[in-house]
Parts: C-alpha cells; sequence; structure tokens
C-alpha cells in the first residue's frame, strides 16, 4: 500500500485522532522522545512548537509501514520531528504534514 492510499483513506482519520491524543499526553506527562540510539536523544519535546520545527512533536509507529507494520493498529510513540527524520521512516512525516 503506498503513502498515497493511506493517507486518502479510513486508516488516516484513525491516525490523525491517534496523533492528537499522543500529543496531549505527551505535553501532560512530558513523555520523551522515543528514538534511542547511540547519538543520543529520549529528550522532552516541546509540543507547542509549529510542525515546521525539527524539534516539533510527530508520532511514530514502532514499524515502519514501508516494511509492512501496521498503520492503525500499533501503539504510537511520541518522537522529535528530526528524530522521525534520522530513523528513516519518511512515510509518518509525509502523513503529518498533509494535513
Ligand atoms: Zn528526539
Amino acid at each position: 500500500m503506498s503513502s498515497r492510499q493511506i493517507r486518502n483513506g479510513k486508516g488516516h482519520r484513525v491516525y490523525r485522532r491517534k496523533q492528537a491524543a499522543l500529543k496531549r499526553r505527551t505535553a501532560d506527562e512530558n513523555l520523551p522522545c522515543g528514538w534511542r540510539s547511540h547519538y543520543g536523544c529520549g529528550q522532552p519535546i516541546d509540543t507547542t512548537l509549529p510542525y515546521t520545527d525539527k524539534m516539533s512533536f510527530t508520532a511514530d509507529h514502532p514499524v515502519a509501514i514501508t516494511n509492512g507494520g501496521d498503520l492503525v493498529r500499533q501503539e504510537l510513540h511520541p518522537f522529535h520531528r528530526k528524530c522521525n527524520r534520522d530513523k528513516g521512516d519518511a512515510a509518518t512525516v509525509e502523513i503529518w504534514e498533509a494535513t
């Protein structure tokens, strides 16, 4: 399934709702970035930053869509936009920016 099909389908609406809920939780509970690597991170995320900021909030799913991950059924994790990009899952970034 291409990212275009996901964006236009029913899955996208569910995904957007889950993203919004996670963003609230990230702000309320001060959840750190889910990106853990030898580069670091695990840092807090400022959810008030505009989505154009590389340190702004994005929601990520542990298994990339491009690797056969399920967009809707997976638990999402908060990520910095920059970290999500470093992780190399372009599909998530693309969906978020389509708003
Ligand atoms: Zn991060």
